[in-house]
């Protein structure tokens, strides 16, 4: 686990720590600054701009390692480079490793047929076109995906879909082309043979992006997180991923990397985040001291210390298991992850917000927005309560 990096990854690391300097963080202002509404969900030129940048540097998805338009990293070596690109929320895009591509990336790859890689995988890693997963339903509880609604029937050679989705992250992006839609095909199988996921192409009749969510205000554009209507939309039945009833299979190829990788952005967050708290308190005064001399400012920042090597430390445990023992085994590291990193990460950006004053608040620095991030990674991708209860299922289990 404290190995040191390959030649080729420490040499990605030092030539995206050089990239993020150049590139990002100048940027990055403008790149997270809300557009003018008619243009909020066009690819925005700058962002494009970078997107080549990147790609021409060999900074292209880092994430993927399934074949050659990947740079083969481990997971654990991924975890290092995803944490300095973390460091930025307008980063990951540039870098063709956001989400929710990462994921839809990843379950092509795993599942995807000959067709489906050529018409869907190929254009995403090139990053010509974006995606979306649609899972969670505004009228039940999702966190138990059993309960999933829609409806995903065989015609012919067709399937029809008919639900409503929402939280669906990218779908309302101008570059979003299609969607991985979970639903039910068989309610009479057994409990978790029910679900199938299938592709569809977001410019199929029928499919309606309703409205943009936000969180706690931000809408996160030009990707957005959309309410999704599918109504009696018509999908040729080689959209099928996988096969009838093994959505539940799907899903769980997706969710664990994708889950480990929002981990590795939040340590990186951390970790400016503890920076520009150090460098706040080092510039200002009150009440006659430097904040920097001030015992709660100098407490916070060395518990934020303590915090973020903690988090580091379950996220690359996370990320070997996952190397050595493959994705499944790997569950429970993967769990206590999802559920440390966010709160974690939360509470140093929260600390660094207290210092910053009301400045921390504004759209000045990336506190306030990185801290909303936080916040919602306790719910997406499962709430923590669900995570802790597959825990402590393992747990007592252990007394059988
Ligand atoms: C910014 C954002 C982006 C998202 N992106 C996507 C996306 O791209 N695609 C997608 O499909 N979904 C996405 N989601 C949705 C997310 O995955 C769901 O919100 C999550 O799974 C919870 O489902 P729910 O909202 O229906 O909450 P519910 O299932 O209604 O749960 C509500 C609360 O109940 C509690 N609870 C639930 N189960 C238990 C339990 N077993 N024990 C104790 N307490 C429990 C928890 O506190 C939980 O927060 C996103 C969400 C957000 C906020």
């Amino acid at each position: 686990m404290f190995a040191e990096l390959s030649p080729h990854a420490s040499a990605l690391r030092d030539k995206l720590v050089a990239f993020m300097d150049e590139h990002v963080y100048p940027n990055e202002h403008a790149l997270l600054k809300p557009p003018r509404e008619a243009e909020k969900w066009s690819p925005r030129p700058l962002a494009m701009e970078l997107m080549r940048k990147a790609k021409a540097a060999g900074l292209w998805n880092l994430f993927y390692n399934h074949g050659p338009e990947g740079q083969g990293l481990s997971n654990w070596e991924y975890s290092q480079l995803c944490e300095i690109l973390g460091r930025s929320l307008a980063a990951p895009e540039i870098f063709n490793c956001n989400a929710p591509d990462v994921g839809n990336m990843e379950i092509l790859s795993m599942y995807g047929t000959d067709a489906q890689k050529e018409r869907w995988l190929k254009p995403l890693l090139t990053g010509e076109i974006r995606s979306c997963f649609a899972m969670t339903e505004p009228r039940v509880a999702s966190s138990d995906a059993t309960n999933i609604e829609t409806d995903i029937r065989r015609d012919g050679d067709h399937y029809v879909v008919n639900g409503r989705k929402w939280w669906t992250t990218g779908a309302n992006s101008e570059r979003c082309k299609v969607a991985i839609v979970m639903g039910k095909s068989d309610r009479s199988a057994p409990k978790h043979k029910q679900q199938s996921m299938i592709l569809v192409p977001m410019d199929a009749p029928g499919v309606t992006v309703e409205r943009a969510l936000s969180v706690y205000g931000y809408e996160h554009a030009p990707l957005g997180h959309g309410e999704v209507v599918f109504d009696n939309v018509r999908v040729p039945a080689e959209n099928m991923l996988l096969g009838e009833g093994r959505g539940f299979e799907v899903a769980q190829g997706r969710l664990g990397p994708g889950r480990i990788h929002h981990c590795m952005r939040f340590i990186g967050l951390a970790e400016r985040a503890l920076e520009i708290m150090c460098e706040r308190a080092k510039s200002r005064t009150a009440f006659g001291s430097s904040f920097a001399e001030m015992g709660a400012i100098r407490q916070a920042i060395g518990q934020s210390r303590c915090d973020i090597e903690q988090a580091r430390l379950v996220t690359l445990k996370a990320a070997w298991t996952m190397d050595r023992l493959g994705n499944k085994a790997a569950r429970n590291e993967i769990a206590v992850a999802k559920i440390v990193v966010p709160e974690t990460a939360g509470k140093v950006i929260d600390r660094a917000i207290q210092v910053h004053g009301g400045a921390g608040l504004s759209q000045d620095f990336f506190l306030a927005e990185a801290f909303a991030e936080t916040r919602f990674l306790r719910i997406g991708d499962g709430p923590d309560e669900v995570h802790r209860e597959a825990l402590a299922r393992v747990e007592l289990g252990k007394l059988n």
